[in-house]
């Protein structure tokens, strides 16, 4: 080895869904949005593309447009809101803003898998209760002394949401430390924590536009809390890097915060075919946890998940499968249009029928 490579700094990376690209594949691994982003960004693009003299310029580090947009649409000041490339890049900056103790950070054993990510990429001591037996959140886990609580709700890759006095009955027991809610998935169906935030100062909700506003190309991500927690997650973000936002995004994400008769309709659309897909995949024999988010997670009474993956997989399906304890019975399915779930509907019955 030589001897420079012992300085490095050794990591295990989050493995992201895989991006095949095929041309009559029915991509349903990364709980993206089946319908394309609201029909003004499209327009500002086109726009963009006859002015592109300003990309000559730095965008504004603050994101000024787009907070302001974002805080008048949830009814807050803009002082509450941070703009990040993607949630990913917010709960990242989170992360290492506020979990600095020796007390150890907690998050479910079965949750978005790079919370543990960051916490070994940033050093930070951490924890993970168990869920119970129905992969439910169990809240007294949460009761102890902790450098932090990272909870996404609805919880990934299980799709199940808890209720606000759940979240609430965690924060009441969290005076201390900083309580992050991950709400990535929250647009399909579950409620959302932010009416909280008057109460909880230590409460941070983080939101993303790559599911329920169909931009996950653009990499947009917020975080609502406390002007004291968003001043602090600033500094640090540019202690690394000011202009993190691009001018498109910015841009184009004005335009789909601004229609939100077009996003309703799409996460309604979405809510609707999950709940026919559901009965889908009870008639042939899965079953399914109760979702609130863009995916169902399901497992067979008889035939495998994995199995089931490959067999899918051969039919250019692409779906989500963890070989991770507890959950290696299980595919993660998201909900796209209704042809591609009737599609997946009948290469399944060829699947587990054989
Ligand atoms: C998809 C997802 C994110 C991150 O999405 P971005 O594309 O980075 O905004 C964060 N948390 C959960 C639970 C997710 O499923």
């Amino acid at each position: 080895m030589r001897e420079w490579e012992n300085n490095f700094r050794r990591v295990e990376p989050y493995t992201p869904g895989e991006q095949p690209d095929f041309p009559d594949m029915i991509k349903l691994n990364t709980n993206e949005c089946p319908y394309p982003p609201a029909p003004r960004t499209a327009e500002a693009l086109r726009e963009l593309a006859l002015k592109s003299d300003r990309l000559r310029l730095y965008p504004d580090f603050r994101a000024g447009a787009l907070a302001e947009c974002l805080a008048r649409r949830y009814g807050l000041a803009q002082e509450q809101l941070f703009v990040g490339v993607g949630s990913d890049d917010v709960l990242s900056v989170a992360f290492l803003t506020f979990f600095n103790t020796e007390k150890p950070v907690l998050f479910p054993d079965i949750t978005y898998s790079f919370y543990d990510v960051w916490a070994e990429l940033y050093r930070i001591p951490y924890e993970r209760p168990a869920l119970d037996g129905n992969f439910r959140i169990r809240r007294e886990d949460y009761y102890r002394e902790n450098g932090g609580i990272v909870l996404a709700n609805p919880n990934a890759p299980t799709s199940i949401a808890e209720g606000l006095d759940f979240i609430e009955d965690i924060l009441k027991h969290n005076r201390k430390s900083v309580v992050i809610l991950d709400e990535a998935y929250v647009d399909f169906g579950a409620v959302s924590a932010l009416p909280l935030l008057e109460k909880y100062e230590n409460l941070l909700v983080v939101q993303t536009f790559s599911k329920s506003r169909a931009m996950a190309g653009m990499r947009i991500g917020y975080a609502m809390g406390h002007p004291s927690l968003i001043r602090a997650m600033n500094a640090v973000k540019y202690s690394i890097n000011s202009y993190t936002m691009n001018y498109p995004s910015l841009v184009c994400g004005v335009c789909a915060v601004e229609d939100d008769a077009y996003f309703r309709e799409c996460c309604a659309k979405i809510v609707r075919t999950r709940a026919w897909t559901g009965v889908q995949l009870a008639e042939l024999g899965f079953s399914c946890l109760e979702s609130s988010a863009n995916f169902l997670f399901a497992s067979h009474e008889s035939v495998p998940a994995k199995q089931i993956f490959e067999a899918l997989r051969e039919k250019n399906i692409f779906v989500r499968y963890f070989d991770k304890p507890r959950i290696r019975n299980f595919l993660r399915i998201t909900i796209g249009t209704d042809r591609q779930m009737q599609a997946l509907i009948e290469a399944l019955k060829q699947i587990v029928k054989q």
